[in-house]
């Protein structure tokens, strides 16, 4: 406690009476700057106004807290001690530094103003001082700039614009006024402040800090700041702390300057110091990008004391934090001063790296190595990054829903997708949604963007499969197949334009913007290896062919958590068998397509049992929802008018059969698409409703499992199938299901005279199979959860169509975020708590998974741990991520002893 305050609460902290442990109160500046004096650092002397008397301020109305002005005016008259000048002195003025700093960092959202206390007297003062008149007016002229703009809100752009045409005319033509110059302009920038806010520059220091203090509390409402926060997740009521430091001048001569240094590179993590440096400037000056910085070994060079200084005094506030620091310093007339620390921002490699060096260092643990490096940033290592900047256009912005970066020419066709990528073009394929149709053409591009959909539509599942950057529900985008381009407003981007898509962000960006290429080190392994020893839950990967697979194994994946078995019909004319088979109009007919279809399967499971060896193989017998594979009722409709239209001016006879023998196919295959088209076919016919009215779909899948597994193991690959019954509401319908599984697989058997062993489980996707799981685990040996469809029909949110709304209820605050993205953990995951105890009451051995998209969503796996499952299951590349954040889970579960 301050002396002789007792009677209120403190409000203001001298940096010599803080400590860094107090962020949640000084903010996260102020921490530093008490750490590091106290520690003995070279840290101009200063105090910190608490963030509850920015909170205070802000619950009265905007009116300082009682006590505070007072307990400032102690703090200030400390820091005249310590100096030996004093605020407001005419002959030699002290001058303070006044900047914000809250307890999360947000850099450059809000205000701080430089060089307070100038008047046009102490302005004198301080050249006498300094012996340098023109520095004296500059930082004069710097001081009534900054305050105009953030006290009185005059626009940044018209002070600085009328500051940059004097110093262009200045007649010195060194970027310096004269005297004269500086006065005249001090003026004419008042004049500016006055008739904007009509209220004078105030000349009384101790009116300016008042005034500065409430603006920078001021600045914790600022739009930017605002935006900042809801962009980041930030509480709005943490609020800011102000600081109030003595100046230093890095401006005061050649051998001043001003820098920034990381105490290791924040993009790669080499534990090299990286920084810049200024010389003779203030760091406003690097801000406004006036003159180029350059590399800190530029400080080497000219300052080598300074540098060494430096060097010496990161590698200690390193050891002190035990984290790469974020560094501000100043120097003046040839004098370090250290201006802030703070934790150094990196990358996801750098954050990997530095984990893993620090542990090497002995200076934190693996557990705290691990638990450093968020799981989500891993995907910068899997995917190339986007390195967009702030002129970049951003032409859509829809749901990141694979990440990645690419940029190619926009093409709006599957066909001409795969044209153009084969004669060597980068292609981006925008559609409205895509289907089973699309497949090659997004095979063949970079990137596909969609205006439709959400996070587990058809083009999302796919291109998270094949790792492939991809974003959909770009809902501003209005797709014009016909004119073959896009609008977004009254933006029009035209077939064959360049665009960059960045499924990190969700941004569709104009032109060709730079990427950085993915790479896996040796760091990486090592910090995985780690997670893998701490984490409990098991990781697999959904993974539909033998390629997957093998990628899912070399990510990590310890077994095939969901082989989507309608995936596998994607690729080449595998579609048209699969379509043969929905459609078949009878019983010969469908016999005839699954005869077609059972060679493909039975060839994919052997390959992805021997990618598997060893690991669980989760297959899923098919639930392909009808309107994913029917062909297009539109596009057949179209075709059969363009069909009969050329009809009408056919000239040969064997044209005119030709184009009714065509007619009469197409309008077979309509009324095919008419007679299976449901109204809502995501809750129709598919899933294990589809096994049961035609048993022999059914059948054959698990023949051609059977076989695969007998063929497989014949070779010495061990073979641990696992087949799954979709879409199950009804212990009855498992039943059904279970009694073919059980039957052809025997048979299968009993033909190759050798067996394997296998268990038959179902999905846990639907509300009542959740409330009746424990029916279900009478004779399902083990259960996965299918979130994405839990989710729809706990919610009723069709995962389809709600992402034309869900951006919106997140951005009103009705929902925290997406529940297609992360688990509803209150409403979806209470279904999941009780299906998990229902089935385990029955059968308490029962394994348990989850194969919904949230298998791979850090903050849903916390809650399956909790929850107890037993495996996760991902995409394969989010395989390394859902790693990681099991092992945060597990740890985050670890009860202290
Ligand atoms: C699910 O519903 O969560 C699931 C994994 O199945 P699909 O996404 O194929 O419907
Ligand atoms: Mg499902």
């Amino acid at each position: 406690m301050m002396m002789g305050l007792v009677m209120t609460q403190q409000w203001v902290y001298p940096f010599t009476e803080g400590s860094e442990t107090m962020r949640e109160l000084l903010g996260g500046k102020g921490a530093g700057l008490a750490g590091m004096t106290t520690a003995g650092f070279p840290v101009p002397p200063g105090f910190t106004i608490t963030t509850q008397a920015c909170r205070t301020y802000y619950d009265n109305d905007h009116i300082f807290p009682k006590g505070l002005w007072s307990q400032t005016d102690a703090a200030l008259s400390r820091v005249e001690e310590i100096t030996g000048k004093h605020f407001g002195d005419v002959s030699g003025p002290l001058l303070f530094s006044v900047r914000s700093g809250a307890a999360v960092s947000m850099p450059g959202m809000m205000d701080s103003i430089l060089n307070l206390g100038l008047n046009d007297e102490t302005v004198e003062g301080l050249a006498k001082l300094t012996g340098d008149e023109r520095f004296a007016w500059d930082s004069y002229r710097r001081f009534v700039q900054m305050f105009g703009e953030i006290v009185f809100g005059v626009p940044r752009e018209r002070l600085h614009a009328i500051a940059e045409t004097v110093t262009a005319q200045s007649e010195s033509g060194d970027g310096l006024l004269s005297t004269e110059e500086s006065r005249a302009l001090i003026q004419r920038l008042k004049d500016v402040v006055l008739g904007h806010a009509r209220t004078a520059v105030p000349d009384d220091p101790r009116e300016q800090l008042r005034l500065a203090i409430a603006a920078v509390f001021d600045s914790w409402t600022n739009r930017r700041a605002i935006d900042y926060r809801r962009l980041n997740g930030i509480d709005e009521d943490v609020y800011t702390a102000v600081n109030v430091q003595a100046m230093v001048f890095g401006n005061s001569g050649e051998d001043s300057g001003t820098g920034v240094a990381f105490t290791r590179n924040p993009s790669t993590g080499a534990p090299i110091m990286y920084g810049e440096f200024l010389s003779n400037a203030q760091g406003e000056d690097v801000v406004a990008g006036i003159r180029t910085p350059e590399p800190i070994a530029s400080l080497e060079h000219a300052m080598p004391d300074v540098y060494n200084q430096l060097r010496e005094i990161a590698d200690r506030l390193e050891n002190h934090y035990c984290d790469m620091q974020d560094l501000e310093f100043t120097v003046d007339h040839g004098k370090l001063w250290m201006l802030q620390t703070r934790r150094g921002k990196r990358t996801g490699r750098a954050a990997i790296r530095v984990a893993v060096d620090m542990v090497r260092e002995g200076l934190i643990t693996r557990v705290d190595a691990v638990n450093r490096v968020t799981a989500s940033r891993l995907e910068e290592l899997l995917h190339p990054i986007v390195m967009a900047g702030a002129d970049d256009e951003v032409i859509a912005t829809g749901l990141p829903a694979s990440p990645g970066g690419a940029s190619g020419v926009v093409v709006f066709d599957a066909d001409e997708a795969e044209e153009m990528a084969a004669a060597g073009k980068d292609v981006v394929l925008v559609r409205h949604e895509t289907s089973p149709d699309d497949f090659h053409g997004m095979v063949a591009a970079v990137a596909i963007v969609t205006s439709r959909g959400g996070v587990t539509s058809h083009a999302a599942v796919v291109a998270r499969g094949m790792g492939k950057c991809c974003v959909v529900g770009c809902a501003e985008i209005e797709v014009d197949y016909a004119d073959k381009l896009f609008r977004v407003g009254n933006r029009v981007v035209s077939h064959g334009e360049w665009v960059t898509v960045d499924g990190n962000t969700g941004q569709v960006l104009a032109g060709q913007v730079d990427t950085v290429e993915p790479e896996l080190d040796d760091y990486y392994e090592t910090l995985m290896g780690w997670a893998d020893e701490f984490r409990t839950l098991q990781v697999r990967a959904n993974a539909d062919t033998p390629a997957d697979a093998a990628a899912a194994r070399r990510l990590g994946a310890e077994g095939i958590g969901l082989c989507r078995t309608e995936h596998m019909f994607f690729e080449g004319d595998r579609i048209e068998a699969m379509r043969e088979m929905i459609m078949a109009p009878n019983a010969i007919a469908r016999a005839e397509a699954l005869t077609k279809i059972e060679p493909y399967q039975t060839t994919d499971f052997e390959g992805i049992f021997e990618a598997m060896d060893g690991f669980p193989v989760t297959i899923r017998l098919l639930d392909p929802p009808l309107h994913e594979f029917l062909p297009r009722r539109d596009e057949t409709v179209e075709r059969i008018t363009d069909l009969k239209l050329r009809l009408g001016h056919a000239q040969s006879l064997e044209d005119i059969n030709r184009l009714l023998d065509e007619i009469n196919e197409r309008e077979t295959i309509l009324r095919q698409i008419e007679r299976l088209s449901e109204v809502n076919p995501m809750l129709g016919h598919r899933g294990c409703r589809l096994g049961i009215a035609y048993p022999e779909i059914t059948e054959m899948q698990v023949r051609a499992i059977a076989t695969a597994a007998v063929r497989c193991a014949e070779r010495g690959v061990v073979v641990l199938p696992e087949i799954m019954i979709p879409l199950v509401a009804f212990a009855t319908e498992f039943q059904h299901q279970e009694e073919i599984v059980r039957r052809v697989a025997e048979s299968v058997f009993v033909q190759y005279g050798m067996r394997v062993d296998y268990t038959v489980g179902t999905m846990i996707e639907l509300p009542r199979a959740a409330l009746t799981a424990d029916a279900i685990a009478e004779t399902a040996e083990f259960f996965s959860f299918g979130t994405n469809d839990l989710t729809q029909s706990t919610a009723g949110l069709s995962r389809d169509d709600a992402s034309r709304f869900l951006p919106g209820y997140v951005r009103r605050g009705i929902i925290e975020h997406d529940p297609f993205q992360s688990l509803d953990q209150t409403g979806v995951g209470e279904l999941v708590q009780i299906a998990t105890d229902r089935g385990r009451s029955v059968r308490p051995d029962l394994k348990i998974g989850v194969c919904g998209e949230h298998g791979g969503d850090p903050a849903s796996i916390d809650f399956f741990q909790r929850v107890g499952l037993n495996y996760v299951s991902c995409s394969t590349y989010r395989v390394p991520v859902a790693r990681l954040a099991a092992a945060h889970a597990a740890l985050a579960s670890r009860v202290d002893p």
